[in-house]
Parts: structure tokens; C-alpha cells; sequence
């Protein structure tokens, strides 16, 4: 069995609170907002970050679900998409997944 939390969250061992899915991708609200919309975009598949992904089929899923999940949810003040990507990113989860954030003024550059 998976330790991955996110592989488990696509297996329904632990709850989300999912906003789509589809057989390649699934979208949740993040459990700890940055953002009054703050989503996460995730392949089924388990691929460890994008420095890991080797099917381009991966990034049409996912990119294709994060634009159309901003429009489903009318987000036209404008929202941010985030991967982060290895250690020094801050990515804390190694299963790829896009944050889709939205409801604030982002600043730039990012912290
Ligand atoms: P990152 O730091 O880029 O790897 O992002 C991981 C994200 O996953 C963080 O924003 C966490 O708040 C979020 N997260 C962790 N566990 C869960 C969970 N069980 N349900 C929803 N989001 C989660
Ligand atoms: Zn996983």
C-alpha cells in the first residue's frame, strides 16, 4: 500500500474534499487555504514532482483541468497557478500537483 497522501486520497482510503475528477486527474481544496480559493490539481497517477514527469499526456491532463476548473468556478479577477518543484520550492507532498489559487493579490516576486 501506498505511504503517498495523495495516492491515498485518490484511492479513497482518506477523505477530500474534492471538487472533480476524472479517470487522469483529480481536483481538491486544499486542507490548509493560502488563498480564499485555493485548490490542488493531482494526477491519479503517482509521479513524484515535475522534474519526474516523462508522459507529456500528464501535463495536458493537468494544465487542461487547472484552466478549466478557473473557469468552472468564474475566477476572472485572475488566479495563480504554483508547482513546487524539489526541496527548496517547498514542496512538502512528492506527488506533482498544481496549486490553483485565487480570491487575493498574489505578490511578486513569490516569498
Ligand atoms: P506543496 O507544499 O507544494 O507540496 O503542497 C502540498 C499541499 O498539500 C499543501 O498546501 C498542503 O496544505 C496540502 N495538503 C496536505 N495534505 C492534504 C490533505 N489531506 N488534503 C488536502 N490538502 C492537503
Ligand atoms: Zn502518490
Amino acid at each position: 500500500m501506498s505511504e503517498c497522501i495523495f495516492c491515498k486520497i485518490a484511492s479513497g482510503e482518506i477523505p477530500a474534499d474534492f471538487v472533480y475528477r476524472n479517470e487522469k486527474v483529480f481536483v481538491i481544496r486544499d486542507i490548509t487555504p493560502q488563498a480564499p480559493t485555493h485548490l490542488l490539481v493531482i494526477p491519479t497517477q503517482h509521479v513524484a514532482s515535475a522534474a519526474e514527469v516523462s508522459d507529456p499526456a500528464v501535463w495536458a491532463a493537468v494544465m487542461e483541468q487547472a484552466t478549466e476548473a478557473a473557469r468552472f468556478l468564474n475566477l476572472t479577477e485572475g488566479y495563480r497557478m504554483v508547482i513546487n518543484t524539489g526541496a527548496q520550492s517547498g514542496q512538502t507532498v512528492p506527488h506533482l500537483h498544481l496549486h490553483l489559487l485565487s480570491g487575493r493579490v498574489f505578490d511578486w516576486p513569490p516569498g
